[in-house]
């Protein structure tokens, strides 16, 4: 993919619209309960009996945190209480035990991910008893090729726990900062030091963490171009080697800890595009590369090699440079992918805790592809990924004429050529640098389920 982007704020208002993040597709909201446990046994066992078996990656989902921030949609849960952790860690225990045994033992586990709600909720000896449990279970790896990462509230984490978790075989740190200014803090209910955050990403680089990921939101309430600039230079000063930057959806319906944000101090659409062309404009000028989506990374960080070699793909967790794998989805709400079906687990605590605790897999929902399916995500992956798409790639995968299948969605990409968003000739496509911040409004059009739910879509907004 070109790593070029380029800003045009017309081209942005026009395509302004609300879209999923494509970190699965069919996205979750396609999801159903007839996809029960046995179901997706059957994709666990068929996974197991193929002739070379995909590595695994865990994604295991830990929902405590000790105070509320307001712009939060995470699914998560609020507590101080340390018994509350600690239950839950009994619990998924055994639901590490009932999935580990779903797995041949000599698929390596190439990937894992803490992620929350605040890994770093549990104390050290708790998390190493969890990556102990998962080691008995799975196999891990430690050492080579694998991406152990574990998502750390820098409130939470001083240089010690680093060390800890280090030693646990995490090689991957991502951290909250969102913006540093007290007054954007103070309306969001997140006060973080920012000489203890500097000092935190500086001490994971001296450690030699492979890398160190610093989350950003634009659109909070109280921001202006100026002190969002600031955090931002503050951040580059830093050299994480990834940045991602993303849009505060305000949704207080979907999500009641937003209901404790002042609507009146949200910037208005104008700023806010303001502050996504600064933000943009510094990091390019600062040397990182935009991976797409919201996604930035220095250009020898792994992402940026995988971009530039076309070998980047897409997960629940975002980017990533590993394809092959199997994700099973640990402990709450988490969502497994197996073969060609999705999995997730029960959303709330109680209903997941009564499962494992009657020895069930604590399976809610989820969806077997079909060949459709399977069609339109190869090609959303290949534009969110590659930003490109060659017709005739799916022309023999899937015995079929390219422009002639999807008809309606050709007559769609001439708009968008028309308005600059992609080049397109008789053999397919690419989408431009301006196109780059669009990428979703691309990928929609092969989304088959999103015209279906054209007056109710649950998704944020595209920029
Ligand atoms: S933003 Fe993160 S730390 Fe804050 S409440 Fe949500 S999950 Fe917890």
């Amino acid at each position: 993919m070109k790593q070029e982007v380029l800003f045009n704020p017309q081209l942005i208002e026009r395509y302004d619209t609300t879209g999923p993040r494509y970190t699965s597709y069919p996205t979750a909201v396609q999801f159903h309960e007839g996809f029960d446990a046995i179901a997706y046994r059957r994709f666990t066992d068929a996974s197991n009996a193929e002739l070379i078996p995909r590595p695994l990656s865990l994604y295991v989902h830990l929902p405590f945190c000790q105070s509320l921030c307001y712009y939060c949609g995470c699914t998560k849960k609020i507590t101080r209480n340390p018994e509350h952790g600690q239950a839950y860690l009994k619990q998924l225990f055994t639901e590490i035990e009932m999935q580990g045994q779903l797995f041949d033992p000599d698929r390596a586990v190439l990937q894992l991910h803490l992620g929350g709600g605040t890994p770093t909720f549990f104390d050290d000896s708790q998390l190493e008893a969890l990556m102990a449990e998962l080691g008995r279970r799975f196999s891990l790896l430690k050492t080579g090729a694998r991406e152990y990462a574990i998502e750390i509230d820098p409130r939470t984490v001083d240089a010690g726990r680093l060390r800890h978790l280090q030693s646990l075989g995490f090689n991957r740190i991502s951290m909250g900062v969102q913006d540093f200014d007290p007054k954007v803090q103070k309306a969001v209910n997140r006060i973080q030091d920012e000489q203890e955050t500097l000092e935190l990403i500086a001490g994971a680089q001296e450690m030699g963490f492979e890398s160190v990921s610093v989350d950003l939101i634009y659109g909070l309430p109280l921001q202006t171009p100026n002190t969002f600039r600031k955090t931002i230079e503050t951040v580059i000063s830093a050299r994480p080697s990834r940045l991602a930057i993303y849009n505060y959806a305000h949704l207080p319906q979907m999500f009641r800890a937003q209901r404790m944000i002042n609507a009146n101090h949200i910037p208005k659409p104008a700023t806010k595009l303001a502050l996504l062309e600064l933000t943009i404009g510094l990091l390019i000028e600062a040397g990182y590369v935009y991976i797409g989506m919201d996604h930035f990374a220095l250009p020898d960080d792994e992402l940026a090699i995988a971009q530039k070699e076309d070998r980047l793909q897409r997960n629940f967790q975002g980017y990533s440079t590993f394809s092959e794998c199997d994700l099973v989805g640990l402990g709450m709400s988490s969502i497994g992918k197996i073969g060609d079906c999705y999995a997730q687990n029960y959303k709330e605590i109680p209903a997941w805790q009564s499962a494992v605790d009657a020895g069930d897999l604590p399976i809610w929902r989820g969806l077997v592809l079909n060949t459709e399916d399977r069609l339109r995500r190869m090609i959303i992956e290949s534009i969110m990924c590659r930003g490109e798409l060659k017709f005739a790639e799916y022309e023999c995968c899937f015995g079929l004429e390219f422009t002639e299948h999807f008809a309606p969605e050709m007559e769609v990409l001439k708009r968008q050529a028309e308005d600059g968003l992609l080049e397109l000739d008789d053999d397919g496509f690419t989408v431009t640098p301006a196109g780059r911040l669009l990428l979703r409004n691309v990928a929609m059009v092969f989304d088959e389920y999103l015209a279906r739910a054209a007056d109710n879509r649950p998704f944020s907004h595209v920029i």
